[in-house]
């Protein structure tokens, strides 16, 4: 299993990232985590404007999911002729967002996307078990748990603590977990974590490496949220960047 990071700057695109995206593959498959503003961008540079065979997008807001608008226009009008109708797997809603957000005309994007309503459980994407919960967030939002042969990547998605995401990233290989903010300011409640509060998940869901994603780095600091994360958890820290892969 493959991951690599398409983008992963939190709540709008920075100078050298797109927004959430991530691509996992495994035995061939390719699996769209997210599709945040820019990652269009980014999907081509890392991997190809095609090397997608399904999404999963954790919830509606437009750093995770705008750039699947701007991709109808790379399935509907390929040269060659319209490509195969991608599964998108993602909260309720999904299409309505999606076609209008394309269009300030909405028409259905049915011939592009055949959409999957998330709900908290486990089922297959290709060759990965997907589990997905409901996490700490003020819309609808998963984080994931994705598991091929005894390999585990979980991802937070955006969330402030909650037991979900600790059952979620229970004993994972990789712990994929946001950390918007810094500590020691009044931060809003129910919306992103501190880097001590994904160390603080990743110590009590057992991970093996924690991966910090999703920083603000206009409004924050890379060296103080690495530095609020180690606190909190004794193994193995990064902050991803674009086109960071990770093997397992
Ligand atoms: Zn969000």
């Amino acid at each position: 299993m493959r991951l690599t990071v398409l983008g992963c700057a939190g709540s709008f695109p920075g100078p050298d990232s797109a927004c959430s995206a991530y691509l996992v593959e495994a035995d061939g498959f390719r699996l769209l985590i997210d599709f945040g503003s820019g990652s269009l961008s980014a999907l081509q540079r890392y991997a190809g404007l095609h090397a997608v065979d399904a999404i999963l997008l954790t919830h509606l807001h437009c750093d995770h999911m705008l750039d699947a608008c701007t991709y109808i226009v790379v399935r509907r009008y390929a040269p060659q002729g319209p490509l195969p109708s991608l599964p998108v797997y993602a909260p309720a809603g999904a299409h309505d967002r999606i076609a209008a957000a394309y269009s300030s005309e909405p028409e259905a994007v049915d011939d592009v996307y055949t959409f999957y309503g998330l709900q908290p459980g486990t089922f297959p994407i290709g060759p990965f078990t997907v589990t997905v919960d409901r996490v700490n967030h003020p819309v609808e939002t998963y984080g994931v748990r994705l598991e091929w042969q005894k390999r585990v990547v979980a991802y937070s998605s955006d969330t402030a603590p909650c037991d979900a995401l600790i059952r979620l990233a229970h004993g994972a290989d990789l712990f994929l977990c946001e950390a918007s903010y810094l500590d020691g300011v009044e931060n809003p409640p129910d919306l992103h974590l501190t880097g001590r509060e994904a160390g603080e998940i990743a110590t009590k869901a057992g991970v093996g490496k924690l991966l910090l994603t999703h920083l603000v780095t206009a409004w924050g600091s890379e060296a103080t949220t690495f530095e609020e994360a180690e606190s909190a958890f004794d193994g193995p820290i990064e902050i991803v960047r674009p086109g960071a892969r990770y093997e397992l």
